[in-house]
């Protein structure tokens, strides 16, 4: 998936949504550039203003990196012409020009050795990403400020003299915008897909806290009248490290970037004028750097904790399919003796009562012998099923809310490769007591099906539905599709071992499904209430009162 993607994640537009998605960029660019180009030159903002967080070099980044380097004009037309408009008429046109030019340069630069190192659809993936993004950021400033400085120079409007002094200031002010504004802009899908993973209990949770914790801290700088002095906002980082550890890289950035805007806020609102410039953006780049990082560290053991369970889940399946396969054969050879006997007393008997002449305790004898070898058939399949059903339970305390979303997630691929939408819908409901392993099997098995089912459909018509509600005493999940449904002559047969319609299906999923939910104390069924598709529906007894 390439950057531009990443901002269409329902559905993909066509050539003419296309163009009024790049247009709207544009213009949203070049309002939100003059605006705060406006502001710098202005000096509204009191204290070091803009010198402390310049965001005028990230917003170019963003749109080059959201919208592709055929917008790299934009920063250099928009940039000439912010200088004429906030700034006046210039002396002369050789500087801005210049200017502008060398920074959208540099820029395009940036952008295009960024864009390799994007999201497939998580934002800034891993460290190695997130380390290349910081190191390619640090170089990056440095060029954008020495290219800034290069022009006046060259037309003789700065001694070379406070060169250094300005490429330090400005790059450091870049740097801190772009460390700040670009992974949390770029992030805002990952933040999203984040959201859907999560129970919204956790979430709103989550940022409730954090949002308290900013407040909190700035609060207490307040009371301290502390605003100037920047020791006292590294208060600010508890929240921070907090979201990242909690949520990954993708929050992470958002909270950056918030806890650096508050900050700017703050100073530009109160600053006396003895600000520490210096320090300041010292501040501002450490908490990037230190929430990046966290953030990119905790998205790696998500990640990694997702591939495990998804290893376990398809171990578990093939595990089964395996146990299938050896209980068939086991069944045979089991049955297959009771039955020869079975057959051998019916057959005796029968014999007896042709002859005329029937011995009536012989035959007697010989049917309780048939009737006790069916009963042994019967012992035999009973422990079968015992051993597949509820053999190796290990029950626990199961989300079915979070299972839902892991599955849905884990099936994801499966889904967009079939054309076919998944949709989870889970309020919050009551945990149950269950084998989680064996409901996750049993959540699959209807979700594939009901993703083949939907994969008949034309293209991105068919959704899959996973809902969950509160039933009394019960947890209820049903998976919903919009597949040709179940004829009613099927419908009977259903969950009988080895009925099948596909060429390549065993048969087994449904059957050991039911078996599954039974064998934790609930009920499945297949619900035809609905007009179209096919609606599975099972229910498990909730644990206790606790809400998950
Ligand atoms: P398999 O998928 O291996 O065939 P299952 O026991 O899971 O075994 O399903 C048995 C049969 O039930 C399928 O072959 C299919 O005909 C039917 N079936 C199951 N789920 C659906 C569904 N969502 N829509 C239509 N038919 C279904």
């Amino acid at each position: 998936m390439t950057a531009p993607d990443l901002w269409r994640l329902r559905g993909s537009p066509g050539a003419r949504d296309e163009f009024v998605i790049k247009t709207t960029a544009v213009v949203l660019y070049a309002a939100v550039y003059l605006a705060f180009d406006w502001l710098r030159v202005s000096h509204a903002l009191p204290g070091p203003g803009l010198a402390l967080w310049n965001p005028l070099p990230a917003f170019g980044l963003v749109l080059l990196l959201a919208q592709g380097l055929r917008c790299a004009p934009v920063p250099f037309v928009v940039g000439l012409l912010s200088d004429w408009a906030v700034g006046g008429a210039p002396a002369g046109i050789a500087e801005p020009l210049l200017a502008n030019a060398l920074a959208a340069a540099a820029l395009t630069v940036f952008a295009a050795l960024l864009r390799p190192n994007l999201p497939d659809d998580d934002a800034f993936g891993n460290l190695a990403d997130i380390a290349r993004f910081l190191a390619i950021s640090i170089l990056v400033a440095l060029a954008l400020a020495g290219l800034a400085a290069a022009a006046p120079i060259v037309t003789g409007a700065l001694p070379p003299a406070g060169v250094l002094v300005a490429v330090r200031q400005v790059s450091l002010g870049d740097l801190a915008a772009v460390l700040g504004l670009v992974p949390a802009i770029m992030g805002i899908p990952a933040a999203r897909l984040r959201w859907n993973k999560i129970a919204p209990s956790t979430g709103l949770r989550d940022i409730a806290l954090f949002s308290s914790g900013l407040a909190v801290s700035l609060v207490v700088i307040g009371t301290m009248e502390a605003y100037s002095e920047p020791h006292f906002f590294y208060l600010m980082f508890l929240p921070v490290v907090w979201i990242a550890a909690r949520q990954g890289l993708a929050w992470a950035a958002i909270a950056v970037l918030l806890a650096q805007v508050a900050l700017v806020a703050t100073v530009a609102r109160f600053g006396s004028g003895r600000e520490d410039v210096l320090a300041f953006q010292i501040f501002l780049l450490t908490i990037a750097f230190t929430g990046l990082i966290i953030g990119s560290a905790v998205t790696e053991r998500h990640r990694a904790e997702t591939a495990l369970r998804r290893q376990q889940a398809e171990l578990a399946r093939m595990g089964r399919i395996t146990t299938a396969g050896a209980l068939g054969l086991a069944v045979v050879h089991q049955i297959s003796q009771p039955l020869a006997t079975i057959a051998t007393y019916t057959h005796a008997s029968r014999r007896l009562l042709q002859s005329g002449s029937a011995d009536r305790d012989l035959v007697v004898e010989s049917m309780a012998k048939a009737e006790a070898e069916v009963q042994r058939a019967g012992l035999i399949i009973e422990r079968m099923r015992e051993f597949t059903a509820r053999g190796k339970k290990s029950v626990t305390a199961v989300n079915l809310g979070a299972l839902a979303r892991e599955i849905a997630e884990a099936l994801g691929d499966d889904a967009r490769r079939a054309g076919v939408r998944l949709r989870v819908a889970a309020p919050p409901v009551p945990s149950v007591t269950a084998d989680r392993i064996q409901i996750e099997q049993v959540l699959v098995n209807l979700v594939r099906n009901a993703i083949e089912a939907g994969a008949a459909l034309p293209t991105g018509k068919a959704t899959v539905r996973i809902m969950l509600a509160s039933r009394g005493e019960e947890v209820e999940v049903a998976v919903e599709d919009q597949g040709p449904g179940i004829p009613p002559e099927a419908a009977a047969s259903l969950f009988e071992p080895f009925e099948t319609s596909k060429a390549n299906g065993m048969g087994l999923g449904l059957w050991l499904s039911r078996e599954l939910v039974e064998g934790n104390g609930g009920r499945l069924w297949y619900d035809p209430g609905r007009k179209g598709g096919a609606r599975f529906v099972f229910r498990l007894p909730r644990r206790g009162q606790d809400v998950l």
